[in-house]
């Protein structure tokens, strides 16, 4: 049986400031993965969110077709 755990990974971009401290910076978009090897590649954040609960769904009905 096939896992789903399915991950939201926000990408931030380094913003380096003067005094040597980096601030990490959302840049609104995002990367959905699962531990069944989907990856949606970078999207925008809402579009990641949509997927995430997508993918959920979907793999909570397979699950249900299989059991
Ligand atoms: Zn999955």
């Amino acid at each position: 049986m096939v896992e789903h755990t399915t991950v939201v990974h926000g990408i931030t971009r380094n913003k380096p400031h003067r005094g040597g401290w980096t601030e990490h910076e959302p840049t609104g978009r995002a990367v959905v993965r699962c531990t069944c090897g989907l990856d949606s590649g970078i999207v925008a954040e809402t579009q990641a969110v949509q997927i995430a609960d997508d993918h959920r769904r979907t793999a909570a009905e397979a699950r249900v077709v299989t059991a």
